[in-house]
């Protein structure tokens, strides 16, 4: 059967993300274009999980261009906290004068957490959703364990990388190399997932 994706969407406006999945999806001779490359609007995250959100940005996506879309949703889930900040993980960045600031999300994750007083335990969730026009949506998620440290270190990464540390390792995510975070993150392992459904070898 010939695979249905030959030209893709990324839906998303985030440079960042764009390049990452275009680079994940480089092996498979996919032509992708960017939400921003089509002008397509960004539809609000309303949805309560991070797979219901990444499925309306895919859906949103699909629909508006007559493409197949793929978006992710992610974040940080902290046990002691319940799953917080969860699908909120962007916006606990966000300052009240405007503008974000993960030093300040970092803070408010690891005070919070503190009074807590229990576990220090926490994953990176992502959500990858896979949506074709007016039709079906197929989401994938994948999920990298670790735990808070303090205070944070290392400036390789983004978000909320320098106070996360995964299971077996001795460096956060901001002190190893991009490489060795993407064989093994929460991105990494929704996208092996997609991968083996939709380009298998
Ligand atoms: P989204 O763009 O709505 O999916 O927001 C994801 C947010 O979760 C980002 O702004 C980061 O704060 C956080 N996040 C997701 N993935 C990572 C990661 O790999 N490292 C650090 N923070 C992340």
């Amino acid at each position: 059967m010939q695979n249905p994706i030959s030209k893709l969407v990324v839906a998303s406006h985030n440079e960042g993300k764009v390049r990452e999945i275009r680079d994940l999806l480089a092996p498979f001779g996919v032509e992708t274009i960017s939400a921003s490359e089509l002008n397509l609007p960004e539809p609000e995250e309303t949805g309560l999980t991070f797979a219901e959100n990444a499925e309306l940005k895919a859906r949103a996506a699909a629909n508006a261009s007559g493409l197949p879309a793929l978006a992710d949703d992610s974040g940080l889930s902290v046990d002691a906290l319940g799953g917080k900040p969860g699908i909120y993980s962007a916006r606990w960045g966000e300052l009240p004068e405007g503008g974000r600031d993960f030093n300040f999300a970092m803070a408010r994750v690891y005070e919070e957490m503190k009074k807590q007083g229990g576990a220090d335990t926490a994953k990176f969730i992502c959500a990858l959703s896979l949506a074709f026009p007016n039709a079906d949506v197929h989401t994938y998620e994948g999920k990298v364990e670790g735990q808070i440290v303090w205070p944070p270190r290392g400036n390789k990464g983004f978000g909320y990388d320098p106070i996360f540390r995964a299971n077996g390792d001795r460096d956060t995510f901001a002190e190893i190399d991009p490489q060795e975070k993407h064989a093994k993150s929460h991105r990494a392992d929704a996208f092996t997932k997609f991968i083996k459904v939709w380009f298998p070898t």
